[in-house]
């Protein structure tokens, strides 16, 4: 009778056996033998979850620095946070100790000014895994639409299943205002696509035991749940919440009665009102207050002025004109860009309302033909971009379709 000749099962009693020259091994002692190969050999996946460097706080603001431009404040919120967030991680299970809650994070910003890079670039400097997930095509279980658990689904593939890494990583959720509730009633009828959402996520923020789907959907109803503790994992979520600023100014308006309120409200810069936001105003907008209890570190972006574009053009690590730089480069060609251009383009940007999201749209069609012909000439030498072939190469672009990018 065959056996496995490390632990001694039998054939019937194992999944697989498989036979060498002088003996068998059976699928259990495989397994076991490789994780003692991975052990031994310091092999551990992309993300080793004891290689997490905590940085100081201005150290995560300089990390910060070299990818996203401005938006100080919300620099500066999102490193505390997610210092304490990593400190509350290496304190150890001692139940007499005070517990640190954990510090999700709410970021309210026009679109394009940096929520997702802010969110990305923390996940990069950790090496933890990472998702973004869109909170509008969330749902209640039961409808048409993801179900909540996919979030974590997500997290999991990224994490190439290692639970324990996926339990320690970040998730960007974006759009989070489109899940408010529509009205501020709450007793008004069931509102499927807000309040029931913020609901099911409410179980992912505050942290527990979700059996999660490994392949994701509903299309593989046979498949084993994994679970996954939530605990300690960092949610950043993001939101324009558009129309905001009317209940933040109704808020500062009332708020500062007596004889010096004319005073206050003076003060007060109308032209970013953002940056005034608190968490009653997300209730306002029709968060429910559970939701907001659970995203205790609240900041804002600010938008992103001339001056600001001009820097997000070629200051980051990775700016556009860096990369197209270096594309350019592995063809030996030298890529210029004349100041006016630079300065043509996010002027260009301003104009169209396209904000940051724009410049890679304007850069992309200015440069469209020197990409599709310098690389098959002979000799292609150097170029510069000169702002009489800028204009003339956007002028020739389909102006709507940028907008719409
Ligand atoms: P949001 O999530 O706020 O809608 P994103 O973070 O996705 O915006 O920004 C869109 C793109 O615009 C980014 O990939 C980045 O290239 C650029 N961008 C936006 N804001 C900044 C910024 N503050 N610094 C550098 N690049 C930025």
């Amino acid at each position: 009778m065959d056996r496995c000749s490390f632990c001694g099962r039998e054939k019937k009693d194992t999944n697989l056996l498989i036979a060498g020259i002088s003996g068998h091994i059976c699928d259990r002692c495989i397994e076991q033998a490789y994780s003692i190969v991975q052990e031994e050999l310091g092999v551990h996946g992309e993300f080793d979850m004891g290689q997490i460097k905590l940085l100081k706080p201005k150290e995560i603001k300089s990390f910060l620095d070299l990818y996203v431009i401005g938006q100080d404040e919300a620099k500066k919120y999102i490193s505390v946070a997610v210092y304490n967030h990593y400190k509350r991680l290496m304190q150890k299970d001692n139940k007499e100790d005070i517990e640190i809650e954990k510090s999700n994070i709410v970021l309210v910003g026009e679109t394009g000014t940096g929520k997702t890079l802010l969110a990305r670039t923390i996940a990069k400097m950790l090496h933890v895994p990472f998702t973004i997930v869109d909170a509008t095509v969330l749902t209640e279980a039961g409808y048409v639409g993801e179900d909540i658990e996919s979030v974590l689904t997500r997290l999991l593939q990224v994490a190439d299943y290692n639970v324990e890494a996926a339990e320690k990583g970040i998730v960007f959720i974006d759009e989070i205002d489109k899940i408010a509730r529509k009205s501020d009633n709450p007793s008004i009828t069931r509102d499927v696509s807000g309040e029931g959402v913020q609901q099911g996520l409410l179980k992912l923020l505050e942290g527990s035991v979700i059996n999660v789907p490994p392949q994701g959907g509903r299309k593989h109803p046979d498949q084993k749940m994994i679970p996954v503790n939530t605990k300690n994992i960092l949610f950043i979520c993001g939101g324009a919440f558009d129309g905001i600023e009317s209940k933040i100014a109704n808020r500062l308006n009332t708020q500062v009665v007596g004889y010096n309120a004319a005073k206050k409200v003076d003060r007060v810069d109308k032209d970013n009102l953002l940056q005034y936001v608190a968490p009653q105003d997300l209730k306002s907008f029709g968060m429910i207050p559970e939701i907001i209890g659970r995203l205790p570190v609240l900041t804002y972006l600010d938008p992103l002025d001339e001056k600001a574009l001009r820097r997000i053009l070629t200051e980051p690590r990775n700016a556009i004109i860096k990369q197209y730089e270096k594309l350019f480069e592995m063809d030996n060609i030298k890529l210029v860009w004349d100041e006016k251009v630079l300065n043509y383009i996010v002027e260009k940007a301003l104009e169209f309302k396209l904000g940051a999201r724009g410049l890679r749209s304007i850069c992309e069609a200015i440069i469209m033909d020197a990409m599709f012909e310098l690389p098959s000439k002979e000799d292609p030498g150097d170029i510069t971009i000169g702002i009489k072939y800028a204009r003339e190469k956007l002028e020739k672009t389909n102006l709507k379709r940028l907008k719409a990018a």
